[in-house]
C-alpha cells in the first residue's frame, strides 16, 4: 500500500515515509543516491515554494518586497524558483548579482548589503540598475557617489543602521549590537543622511537594518523596528522621506525542538509597529526560506565499534556541511530506510582528517555500512559554506519537483579542483 505517513517529528515539510523509505515530495530518497551518487544536497521545490508563500502571505496587502538572502544557498536552481515567484534577492558580492541575474532575477529588486564593497562590485551593480545600496559607512558613501558620478548615475541608497538591539542568539550570528563591525549607530545616521543629501550622484530611497540570525523570539525585531521608525520620523522632520524600510533577515528555523514561531507570528508585532504607515516594507530573509527545504544526503562508509563511542563514517563530512564544526549546531539526522534491527548510539562523522569533523554526536540509528542517512535542516548554509578541504569536489545538488529531480549542480571533478593549478617545472 501506498498510503504516505507524515511525520510531523520531521522538520521539512516535504519529507515523508512511504513504505519504510523516506521521500521528498513523491521521490525516494535511495533512488535519488543511486542516479546522482552521494553525498548530495538535496531540496524540495513545494518546501521552497511554500516558504516563499508563508512570508507572503503573512504580509498579507501591505506594500513590500521579500528580497532571498542569496548568501543562505545561491544555487542558480533555488534563485530560479524564488525569482519565478516574483522574489526581490539580497546580495553581498558582485558574485551574487552575477548568479540572481543569471537565474532569471530582476535587478530592479536587488538590495546590495555588505561592508566592504569594492568599485568594480558598484560599477557592476550601478549597470545592472539594482533596487537599493545598503550602505554601510561614511567611506562607503562617498565612494558610491564617485563612481555613481563617473557612470552618470544616480545610486539609490540606504543606510544600514546598528539598532543595538540583543538579537539573543548566537554571539557569531548577532549583527546589530553596537560592538560588530556592521552598519553605522544611529547617531552618526542622522549626520550621514544630511551628507547623502549633499552628494550628487545618490538617491535617498530608504533604511535598512539586520540584527542577526537565527531569532526565534520576535520583541527583538519588532524593538528594533520601532527604533528605526523613531529615526525615519526624525529624518521626515528635518526633510528627508524615505520610500522603504527594510528590516532584514533572520527569522530563525526549526533544527530540533525550538519552538520556532510561523513567519506570521513572528512578524505580526513587528508589523503592528508599521500599521498605518506607507513605506514599502523590505525583508531579507535567507534561512526561514530554504533552511527547512533541503537535506543532505549521505552514506555510510563504515561503522566502527569502540571502547567509548561507536562511530557511523559516511561519505559527506565537515567541508560539505560546516555548521556543526563551526557552530556546534544540531541537525536531525534519520535513517532512509529504518532498519528492524535493535539501533545503537553513534557519532556521525566524515572522513576528513580533523577530531572537529562530525555531523552529530551521540545519535540513536538503527543502520549497516551502506545505509543512507538524511541530515536534516540543511539547506541553509549548507553548500554556500562548503570546501574542498582535503580535496573533496562538492556535493552534486538537486530539486525534486514532484517525482520529478532536476540536477541543478553536478557533482565537482577532481580534476576541476586544481584546474586552475600550476606545479613548477
Ligand atoms: C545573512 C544576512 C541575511 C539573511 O540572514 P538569515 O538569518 O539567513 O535570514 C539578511 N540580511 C543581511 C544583511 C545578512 O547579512
Amino acid at each position: 500500500m501506498n498510503t504516505p505517513q507524515t511525520a510531523p517529528a520531521l522538520p521539512m515539510p516535504t519529507l515523508r515515509s512511504i513504505d519504510g523509505i523516506l521521500h521528498v515530495e513523491d521521490l525516494a530518497l535511495p533512488a535519488i543516491a543511486e542516479r546522482f551518487g552521494t553525498p548530495t544536497y538535496v531540496y524540495s521545490r513545494a518546501a521552497l515554494t511554500a516558504a516563499f508563500e508563508a512570508w507572503r502571505e503573512a504580509l498579507g496587502d501591505r506594500r513590500s518586497l521579500v528580497c532571498y538572502a542569496v548568501k543562505a544557498n545561491s544555487n542558480l536552481g533555488i534563485l530560479s524558483v524564488f525569482a519565478a515567484l516574483g522574489a526581490g534577492f539580497d546580495i553581498v558580492s558582485g558574485g551574487e548579482l552575477a548568479r540572481v541575474i543569471a537565474a532569471g532575477g530582476d535587478p530592479a529588486k536587488v538590495v546590495f548589503s555588505g561592508v566592504g564593497k569594492r568599485r568594480e562590485e558598484m560599477r557592476q551593480a550601478l549597470e545592472a540598475g539594482i533596487g537599493c545600496f545598503n550602505v554601510e559607512s561614511a567611506a562607503e558613501l562617498e565612494r558610491l557617489d564617485a563612481v555613481a558620478g563617473e557612470l552618470g548615475r544616480k545610486a539609490p541608497i540606504a543606510l544600514r543602521v546598528n539598532p543595538d538591539v540583543d538579537p539573543k542568539t548566537h554571539p557569531y550570528i548577532s549583527t546589530g549590537l553596537k560592538s560588530n563591525k556592521f552598519g553605522v549607530a544611529f547617531d552618526e545616521a542622522l549626520t550621514l543622511y544630511r551628507r547623502a543629501t549633499s552628494l550628487p550622484n545618490l538617491h535617498i530611497s530608504g533604511i535598512a537594518c539586520h540584527i542577526g540570525s537565527q531569532l526565534l523570539d520576535p520583541a527583538p525585531m519588532a524593538e528594533a523596528g520601532q527604533k528605526v521608525l523613531g529615526l525615519v520620523d526624525q529624518l521626515a522632520a528635518e526633510g528627508i522621506t524615505l520610500e522603504h524600510i527594510d528590516l532584514g533577515g533572520g527569522v530563525g528555523i526549526r533544527y530540533r525542538d525550538e519552538r520556532a514561531p510561523t513567519v506570521a507570528d513572528y512578524l505580526a508585532p513587528l508589523l503592528a509597529v508599521f500599521a498605518g504607515r506607507s513605506e514599502t516594507l523590505c525583508f531579507e530573509p535567507g534561512r526561514s526560506l530554504v533552511g527547512n527545504a533541503g537535506l543532505l544526503l549521505t552514506r555510510i562508509e563504515y561503522l566502527k565499534p569502540g571502547e567509548e563511542k561507536n562511530f557511523a563514517i559516511v561519505d559527506a563530512a565537515m567541508n560539505d556541511l560546516a555548521r556543526p564544526a563551526l557552530y556546534d549546531a544540531w541537525h536531525e539526522v534519520v535513517e532512509v530506510a529504518p532498519r528492524a534491527a535493535d539501533a545503537a548510539r553513534y557519532e556521525v562523522v566524515g572522513p576528513i582528517c580533523e577530531s572537529g569533523d562530525f555531523l552529530a554526536h551521540d545519535r540513536s540509528l538503527a543502520v549497516a555500512e551502506g545505509d543512507l542517512l538524511a541530515i536534516l535542516s540543511a539547506g541553509a548554509y549548507g553548500m554556500t559554506m562548503s570546501s574542498n578541504y582535503n580535496t573533496r569536489p562538492r556535493a552534486a545538488e538537486v530539486i525534486v519537483d514532484r517525482d520529478h529531480a532536476h540536477l541543478v549542480r553536478e557533482r565537482e571533478t577532481v580534476a576541476a579542483l586544481y584546474a586552475g593549478e600550476h606545479a613548477l617545472r
